[in-house]
């Protein structure tokens, strides 16, 4: 059997990293710690919002009991009413602030730039005023529960909260909030040519590049990195930091290199040390075929992402990702489809995952382009691109205006801009 026949393809891989993938119990947290946590059950309104009927405007509150007033009506006015007050029913129309409870008895509101005050009361405020355009009934008025009745939904479970999500549950009074933990992760650089101090390079040292770029993207993925280390090549100081990080209760190892054909390549003998059930060792994609996955004693998972810097960006976006997301609580992604800008080739049998751009036309249209240097060991187009773009694994030749999947560079959504690549 050809070697590519047994292997797995990418959604067969995704869905046994996913198999058996239970969303974090929930954890309750105040409002204020709770930014880009994403909620674990949905939240209903406690309140009405508005909480009561209250002024659009600045102006006068009227009894117009249902009928418009005309230009020309005079009003005579007692008092004010101004936000914060409590609203005390009164007989006749009175000065209204913005954000002011409509007092019990007046319905509608007229600005104050469209009525003439005709006299003043001893303390010089106005008591009586002539409208100058017709008030229909019920004008400018915010009516209780009309953005939010209490017991409506604000929220649905698996909703991240950003800045607008806080917004809404400020405004209905929610203090707490059910939300997932982050997904605890340990990473483990391995690679004894990897340099992390600053200075010259020593003969044959590169700088660990992957370690500061993955804790990074881990953490805006929305995962907590609660241990990190450089490690040379061999199993054994592998297997102790594997071995204190499961005493630390995390939920993902994630290490880098030693999981080719090399003779350094250790971390599946490793994994057979720790015990761990291996459910695949590479499958059918491009760059990154060697990913590991296994499933660790107690239950954590292990992804042994190749070393190039493109493989394991790889990895992370398209394994590890989906498997953080089922851990958040969160549906699979769902791609874009777009047009190719320019034809693309490929062999058959192997689906490439691609650095690419998403450009906006004249018109404002979007396409996709792919970057030049999709070598797996070149960081510098990974920093350019501002998407991924997929070409399934039976496609050779892709003509211009092909439809594509494509990706956004994290897995929260889409955030393309149309600024300078460099
Ligand atoms: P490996 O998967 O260990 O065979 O590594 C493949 C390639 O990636 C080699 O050229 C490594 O030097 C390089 N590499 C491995 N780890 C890193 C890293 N943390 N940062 C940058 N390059 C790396
Ligand atoms: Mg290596």
């Amino acid at each position: 059997m050809p070697e590519a026949a047994s292997m797995l393809s990418v959604e067969e891989g995704r869905a046994r990293i996913l198999q058996s993938l239970a969303p974090l119990p929930a954890q309750l947290l105040p409002i204020e710690q709770a930014l880009y946590r994403v909620l674990a059950t949905e939240v209903e309104s406690r309140e009405d919002l508005p909480p009561f009927d209250n002024s659009a405007m600045d102006g006068f509150a009227l009894a117009l009991h249902g009928h418009a007033a005309q230009a020309g009506d005079v009003f005579e006015v007692q008092g004010e009413q101004a936000a914060g007050q409590a609203p005390q029913g009164r007989e006749a129309a009175c000065e209204i602030m913005t954000g002011a409870a409509l007092p019990a008895g007046l319905d509608s509101v007229v600005p104050v730039e469209q009525v003439e005050v005709l006299a003043h009361d001893g303390a010089g405020r106005p008591s009586s005023i002539r409208l100058q355009a017709a008030v229909p009934a019920g004008q400018h008025v915010r009516r209780a529960g009309e953005d939010l009745r209490r017991g409506a939904q604000v929220l649905a479970a698996g909703r991240r909260l950003g800045p607008q999500q806080l917004l809404v549950l400020a405004a209905t009074g929610c203090a707490e909030v059910a939300v997932r933990p982050r997904p605890r992760v340990a990473l483990f650089c391995t690679g004894r040519e990897l340099r992390d101090a600053p200075g010259a390079l020593e003969a044959g040292q590169i700088r660990n590049s992957n370690g500061p770029y993955l804790r990074a993207a881990l953490a805006a993925a929305g995962a907590e990195v609660r241990a990190h280390a450089t490690l040379p090549d061999e199993p054994e100081p592998l297997e102790a930091a594997c071995r204190s990080a499961l005493a630390d209760g995390i939920e993902l190892i994630i290490s880098t290199g030693a999981v080719s054909m090399g003779r350094y390549d250790f971390v599946p003998e490793t994994l057979a040390r720790l015990g761990a059930d291996t459910v695949f060792h590479k499958f059918r994609m491009r760059p990154g075929k060697p990913l590991l996955f296994a499933r660790l004693p107690g239950g954590a998972l292990y992804f042994g992402l190749p070393g190039n810097p493109a493989s394991s960006a790889v990895g992370l976006r398209f394994f590890v990702e989906p498997a953080l997301r089922a851990l958040l609580g969160l549906a699979p992604e769902l791609p874009l489809r777009l047009p190719l800008l320019e034809p693309a080739r490929k062999k058959s049998g192997f689906a490439l995952y691609q650095k690419a751009r998403v450009e906006l036309d004249a018109k404002g249209q979007a396409g996709v382009r792919l970057l030049p240097g999709q070598e797996s060991f070149k960081v510098l187009p990974i920093s350019r691109a501002n998407a991924w773009a997929l070409l399934p694994e039976q496609a050779e030749t892709l003509a211009a205006g092909s439809l594509i999947d494509v990706y956004g560079l994290e897995h929260w959504g889409l955030q393309f801009s149309s600024e300078n690549p460099t």
